[in-house]
């Protein structure tokens, strides 16, 4: 297991790594302070548009492109406005509908394999491991698995 130490290094040269080979997206990322989780309701990543919360043990576990890959994700439903934009939609379905969304343009824009937006997506058994958009009003972030 890495300390957290060692994780947040991780996520500053994921960053690092996103300013340089994408300089739009790594901009985003870097308005988004990275805050570990607190507690059980993020078992991945997850964004309430004003900070990334990440889950230490899932960090842990991705290699640096992956890492990038997930900052990106969530920089992404920052600046297409995903929280503000649910409206009345079904939370689920409208969550489901952004991730299929964000994971495209993350993986065009980091000229993915398939095969690693794949990995991304089946990771949750659902679509993405780090989706976890939340209610505009609440300003909080929770957790798809809790919600
Ligand atoms: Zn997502």
């Amino acid at each position: 297991m890495q300390r957290l130490e060692q994780i947040e290094v991780k996520l500053a040269a994921a960053r690092a790594r996103l300013i340089l080979e994408q300089p739009f997206i790594g901009a985003l990322v870097m308005h988004l302070p990275l805050i570990p989780a607190q507690g059980s309701w993020c078992e991945t990543t997850a964004t309430d548009a004003r900070a990334l919360y990440f889950n230490p043990r899932f960090v842990a576990k991705l290699d640096l492109r992956q890492t990038q890959f997930v900052l990106a994700h969530e920089a992404l439903h920052c600046a297409l406005g995903h929280f503000a934009r649910r409206v009345h939609r079904m939370k689920r379905r409208w969550d489901v509908a952004c991730d299929y969304a964000v994971n495209m343009l993350v993986a065009r824009s980091q000229n993915s394999s398939a095969a690693s937006a794949i990995w991304i997506i089946s990771l949750s058994g659902i679509l993405c491991p780090s989706c976890t958009v939340t209610e505009a009003a609440s300003l909080r972030a929770v957790c798809s698995a809790s919600s």
